[in-house]
């Protein structure tokens, strides 16, 4: 949060800025006890193989209700944890929350849980994962780690120890907003992973020849290099009859569900179950 404040232009330090740092000051205080007072919780948005429509899976979303400002959303409250490291203690409880859940659904739903480059570098991050899941008792094969691309995938020579160490005990990885920010081609030779989760940006903007035909690209070379694909962001049917056709693995987005609770999503699966049995 200093650091935040040293990138203020030069125009000077103006109230706003002032407001913008209580605020995150505020938040981080306050995250530090959001846990012991039961403020956080995970919601799970449903992923669905396009070929089938079934759901295969579910990405955990976290949510924070705050007594006072109400719903806070993760985009704001991870990056503040991030820059304090209390994504540390945060992503220790997320992995062991998401899993103690996800060992109540059927087989072989899987759960995916974003985590933070920061937990590589900073924990034993294998180490939690084998701790989530002996107590869970959710099979490896059951578990998907996110991991978002950034600059540090790439350098850190630990993240690349730790996700071949996750690989090794049978967890899936998959890669977080491909295609934006960092030069994620080299992902393809340097890093073990499952599943290339392919941007929102790139789903929605299909309105040129170009766009369409980076994103065929992008889906074709995760096939040949043997990773399935996830897009994120569908909104609408014709972007998921499109995906299908372009050969993309899963869907993710409004189209099929929004992040339901725990509850809402084990009638959901059990919807489709019977469906499949009658
Ligand atoms: P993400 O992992 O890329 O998650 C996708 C975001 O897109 C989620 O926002 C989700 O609710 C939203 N989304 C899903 N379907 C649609 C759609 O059809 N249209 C649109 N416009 N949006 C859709 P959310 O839940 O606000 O999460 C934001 C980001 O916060 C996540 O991006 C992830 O980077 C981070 N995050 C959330 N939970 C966790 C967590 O437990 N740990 C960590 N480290 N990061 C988390
Ligand atoms: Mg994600
Ligand atoms: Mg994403
Ligand atoms: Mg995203």
């Amino acid at each position: 949060i200093r650091a935040r404040m040293t990138q203020i232009p030069a125009r000077g330090f103006q109230l706003a800025d002032q407001q913008a740092l209580d605020r995150q000051q505020k938040l981080d205080r306050d995250l530090r006890q959001a846990i012991g007072r039961n403020q956080l919780r995970l919601l799970f948005q449903p992923q669905v193989n396009l070929r089938t429509r079934q759901i295969n899976g579910a990405e955990s979303l976290m949510r924070w209700e705050h007594p006072e400002l109400g719903l806070i959303s993760p985009a704001e409250f991870i990056p503040i944890a991030e820059e304090t490291g209390l994504i540390v203690d945060l992503g220790r409880w997320i992995l062991g929350e998401a899993c103690r859940q996800a060992a109540h659904w059927p087989s072989p739903i899987v759960v995916a849980v974003n985590v933070s480059p920061i937990q590589f570098q900073q924990t034993d991050i294998v180490a939690t994962v084998e701790a989530a899941l002996h107590r869970s008792g959710l099979p490896p094969s059951r578990l998907e780690m996110e991991i978002t691309e950034s600059q540090d995938l790439v350098d850190a020579g630990r993240v690349r120890d730790a996700m071949w160490r996750l690989r090794n005990l049978g967890v899936r990885l998959s890669i977080d907003d491909f295609g934006t920010g960092y030069s994620s081609l080299s992902y393809f030779r340097d890093l073990p992973f499952d599943t290339v989760k392919v941007d929102q940006s790139f789903i929605r903007d299909r309105n040129s020849d170009a766009d369409r035909l980076l994103l065929s690209a992008i889906l074709e070379l995760a096939r040949k290099m043997g990773k399935s694909t996830i897009a994120e962001g569908v909104e609408d049917e014709a972007t998921a009859a499109w995906l299908a056709e372009a050969g993309c693995t899963s869907g993710q987005g409004y189209h099929f569900s929004r992040p339901i609770s725990d509850l809402e999503l084990t009638g959901l699966l059990e919807v489709e179950r019977r469906h499949q049995v009658g």
